[in-house]
């Protein structure tokens, strides 16, 4: 029986994060009312005329530097003709033979990914069918996307899913693309074939059409691969043809076949002169490229966290720079501050877009891991102060000392503590001699209760140890 190797290539549509569309000044909020934020120019009126949005192109060329694209000093806009009814012009404003950015490449868990281009393009309007009517919502119509086409490297839908996320995080690193799947900012179309392992001329392929998840992405192409592979097989040949992934029923459906395809007429649009940008400008946004993820998680990795607190920590580029930031003013050592961000602070960040509402600020929460550092309080009572500053809003310093939660470091002190719980509990001390040393835990708790929270838990800890093995 034949082997067969899997060859996929992905295109990824992602919504630049801009205020208003391509072409003219009307806004992209999310869910707003249908055909609210339209005009003569996203609606495709006769005579209306297209307005590169600055901003966009400024996006597009920064994400082309953090994918190491070669961004082009001059490229163009093409008109890609077809007809539907969310496309009122009856072309796509697209760009063909000149893309903006040329090349790049995504890397991930040590491997390279090429590029064929990321271009910039407006997305049509929104069909939804609602029994026997569709409606169309112009609103997403002229959306600015950047459609980033990556070469049939890939060679299992695992690393597809792998390849997409690790470029969702890239671009919202480099602030682009507010990776907002559920809301159709980052969308997929995955190209797949199969081909007998050891050649090296690539099968027929069949396009996965708008897949809006990464676990869909997998799913599909895994249906995907089971449906060629019988094709193959049974010495059948698969059809060059656009698919959609049926959700309910785990397969793929067809959509169109090969004879269907359009030709889309692609020529230069009359209407936009070349897109020439200034050398300077390009030279700043290329030396303005952020750390990018695989980087910043080389650096944490170093810095001795895990690669899972790594991945953790930087799901959203704005808690990674918020986890930086508590780092850079607080003595704690970088995996302490992670378990502590991860255990307690994380769960009340709250994300939207690309901006992170965080409950404290970096310095504060700073002030109080310098206090745990330094054993001034411990774990318990730093957990209460982070309530507290949340809720008042005063510095972790204030609250310790008001709320008396300064610790009991001193050993002679906590000795006599512990002496005292011993002497109390005889009936323990002789289980512990028994070989029942879990009830140390209970003698640590007395210690505690006896100090009102305050003694180090840790030297009570030794202590009890020592005590208890000497006498
Ligand atoms: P088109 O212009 O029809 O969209 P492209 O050459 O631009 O075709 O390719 C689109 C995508 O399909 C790219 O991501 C590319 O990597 C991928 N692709 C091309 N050929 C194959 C193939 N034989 N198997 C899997 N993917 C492929
Ligand atoms: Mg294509
Ligand atoms: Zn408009």
């Amino acid at each position: 029986m034949t082997t067969w190797e899997t060859v996929i290539g992905l295109e990824v549509h992602a919504q630049l994060a801009t205020r208003t569309k391509l072409f003219c000044g009307c806004e992209t909020t999310y869910g707003a009312a249908p055909n609210t934020q339209v005009c003569p120019v996203c609606l495709g009126y006769p005579g209306a005329l297209p307005v590169p949005n600055a901003r966009a192109i400024e996006l597009a060329v920064r994400a082309g530097f953090a994918l190491g694209s070669t961004v082009s000093r001059a490229s163009r806009f093409a008109r890609k003709s077809y007809f539907y009814p969310d496309l009122p012009k009856g072309y796509q404003i697209s760009q063909m033979e000149l893309p903006i950015n040329e090349g790049g490449a995504v890397t991930f868990e040590g491997r390279t990914v090429a590029l064929e281009r990321a271009h910039l393009e407006e997305d049509a309007a929104k069909s939804t069918h609602v029994g026997s009517q569709t409606r169309v919502d112009f609103n997403r119509g002229g959306v600015p996307l950047l459609e980033i086409v990556s070469r049939p490297d890939l060679r299992s839908p695992a690393e597809a899913e792998a390849y997409l996320r690790a470029l969702r995080s890239l671009l919202m690193t480099a602030g682009v693309n507010d990776g907002n799947l559920e809301e159709g900012s980052f969308r997929c179309d995955a190209n797949i074939s199969l081909r007998p392992l050891g050649s090296d001329v690539f099968g027929e392929r069949v396009e996965i059409k708008n897949v809006n998840s990464f676990r869909f992405v997998r799913l599909a192409l895994e249906s995907e691969i089971a449906r060629q592979r019988a094709v193959l097989q049974s010495g059948g040949r698969v059809e060059r043809e656009t698919r959609s992934w049926d959700e309910a029923a785990g397969v793929t459906r067809s959509m169109r076949g090969k004879e269907e395809a359009a030709d889309y007429r692609y020529f230069p649009d009359p209407d936009l002169p070349a897109l020439v940008l200034d050398e300077a400008t390009l030279e700043r946004w290329r030396a303005e490229v952020p750390e990018l993820p695989a980087a910043r998680e080389a650096r944490w990795v170093e810095a001795g966290l895990t690669e899972y607190d790594a991945g953790v920590l930087g799901q959203h580029p704005a808690v990674a720079r918020y986890f930086d930031a508590v780092c850079a003013a607080t003595a704690m050592e970088p995996k302490k501050v992670a378990n502590f961000v991860q255990g307690e602070v994380l769960g009340r960040i709250g994300t939207q877009g690309l901006e992170a509402d965080v409950p404290v600020a970096p310095a504060a929460l700073a002030g109080l891991l310098d206090l745990l550092a330094g054993d001034t309080i411990h774990g318990q009572a730093a957990k209460k102060v982070l309530g507290l500053m949340i809720d008042e809003g005063l510095d972790a310093a204030t609250l310790v000392k008001r709320e008396g939660l300064a610790q009991e470091n001193d050993a002679e002190a906590l000795e006599a503590q512990v002496r005292a719980v011993l002497d109390a509990n005889p009936a323990q001390v002789t289980q512990f001699r028994e070989g029942k040393t879990a009830v140390i835990g209970y003698f640590v708790g007395q210690v505690m209760k006896a100090s009102r929270g305050k003694a180090n838990p840790k030297t009570v800890k030794e202590t009890l140890e020592r005590l208890l093995a000497g006498e």
